[in-house]
C-alpha cells in the first residue's frame, strides 16, 4: 500500500525553531524525551503539562521500528490532545534520534516528524558535512527542522556505539554551521551514552570550557548535549536490591548539566535515566508482589516513577518549567 505523506503541522506538532530561540535567550534547555511505549509517552505529557514545560517527544531508529512507525504517528498526535485534555497545551516537537542516513530522515518527514537528526559525526569531515547539508536542503522545503554533530560521543544507544571519544573541535562548528545551515548541533564535551558511562571513583566532567570556546565562536546557535544522563544511584540500588544485576552504572552530574543548560545548550537528552527509572519500579513491584500478573500494577508504578523523575529533570536540571 502506497503511504500517504503526512505534514507535523497537521498533527497539531511544531519544529524547534522556536523553542530554541526562547531556551538560548532565557537561560534554559529544552527536555527531549526517548519513547517507544504508552506509559513512557503517559509519563512525558503528563511531566510536561503539569510543570508547563515544552517537550521534544525522540524517537530512535530502534524505538521506530519497535513500535510501528504509523503507531507512533498516532501516538504523537494523540499526545498533543492529551495535553491539551490535561489543561496545558505545550509545544510539542516529534524529533528522530541520530538518523543515519537521508533515506531515514525524508522517510520521518513524510511521516509526520517535526525535526530530525542526521548523524554523520563518525564520517570524515566533508563528508558530514555534504550528508548534513543534504537533509537540511530537503527538511527546509517542509519546514522541519535538523540537528547535526560534530565529535563523536562514547557509549552505546541503540544501533550508535563507540568505545572512545573526540572531542569537538572548536575550530570546526563555524564553517560546519555556516556550510550545511543546520538549526542546532550535538557537540562532544565528556558526555557519553548509556548507563555505564564512567569507571567508579571516577568524577565525570563536562568540559565546559570546550562549550564556552564553542559559544564564542557561534553565539547564540542553539547547542544539544547527548549521553547526558545521571544514572541516579537510588535507582541502581533499588534494581540491584530486587534482583538486578547493574554493576558500577555512574553518569554526569546534575549541577554540571544545570551549568550547561544555562549557557547555550537548549537541548539535553534524556534516555538512560528513564531506563533505570521503570526497571527499579517493574523489579521492586513484582519481587514483592509475585502473585501480581496484571500488566497496570507493575507498568502504571512504572509509568508514576517515570513522571517524577522528568518532573525533578525539568525543575532542577533543565529549568524549562513554566516555558511553555
Ligand atoms: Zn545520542
Amino acid at each position: 500500500m502506497q503511504k500517504q505523506a503526512v505534514s507535523y503541522k497537521s498533527l497539531g506538532l511544531c519544529n524547534s525553531r522556536e523553542l530554541f530561540k526562547k531556551a538560548v535567550s532565557g537561560g534554559y534547555a529544552v527536555p527531549a524525551y526517548n519513547f517507544n511505549n504508552l506509559e513512557q509517552l503517559q509519563a512525558i505529557i503528563m511531566a510536561c503539562a503539569e510543570t508547563k514545560s515544552p517537550v521534544i517527544l525522540q524517537v530512535s531508529k530502534g524505538a521506530r521500528s519497535y513500535a510501528n512507525e504509523t503507531l507512533l504517528r498516532y501516538l504523537a498526535q494523540g499526545a498533543v490532545a492529551f495535553a491539551e485534555e490535561l489543561g496545558s497545551p505545550v509545544p510539542i516537537v516529534l524529533h528522530l534520534d541520530h538518523g543515519d542516513s537521508f533515506e531515514l530522515c525524508k522517510d520521518c518527514i513524510e511521516s509526520g516528524f517535526s525535526s530530525v537528526m542526521i548523524d554523520g559525526s563518525h564520517l570524515p569531515y566533508d563528508e558530514n558535512v555534504a550528508l548534513t547539508k543534504k537533509v537540511v536542503e530537503y527538511a527546509h522545503q517542509f519546514d522541519v527542522t535538523v540537528e547535526g554533530e560534530l565529535g563523536v560521543l562514547a557509549g552505546i544507544e541503540d544501533e550508535v556505539s563507540h568505545a572512545s571519544h573526540t572531542y569537538t573541535q572548536p575550530e570546526e562548528v563555524e564553517d560546519f554551521v555556516a556550510k550545511t545551515g543546520v538549526d542546532s548541533l550535538a557537540i562532544s564535551i565528556g558526555t557519553s551514552h548509556g548507563a555505564f558511562k564512567f569507571k567508579p571513583g571516577e568524577d565525570p566532567k563536562i568540559r565546559l570550557d570546550i562549550l564556552a570556546e564553542i559559544e564564542k565562536r557561534i553565539p547564540g546557535f542553539p547547542i544539544v548535549l547527548h549521553g547526558a544522563s545521571s544514572v541516579p544511584q537510588e535507582l541502581v540500588k533499588v534494581i540491584n536490591e530486587h534482583g538486578g544485576k547493574l554493576k558500577d552504572a555512574i553518569g554526569i552530574g546534575e549541577d554540571q548539566l544545570r551549568l550547561a543548560a544555562k549557557s547555550a545548550v537548549c537541548k539535553i537528552n534524556i534516555d538512560s535515566d528513564g531506563r533505570l527509572a521503570m526497571t527499579a519500579a517493574v523489579r521492586k513491584v513484582l519481587d514483592e508482589k509475585p502473585e501480581e500478573f496484571d500488566p497496570r500494577k507493575y507498568l502504571g508504578p512504572a509509568r508514576d516513577s517515570l513522571k517524577q523523575l522528568y518532573m525533578h529533570k525539568i525543575k532542577n536540571v533543565l529549568g524549562s518549567d513554566g516555558k511553555a
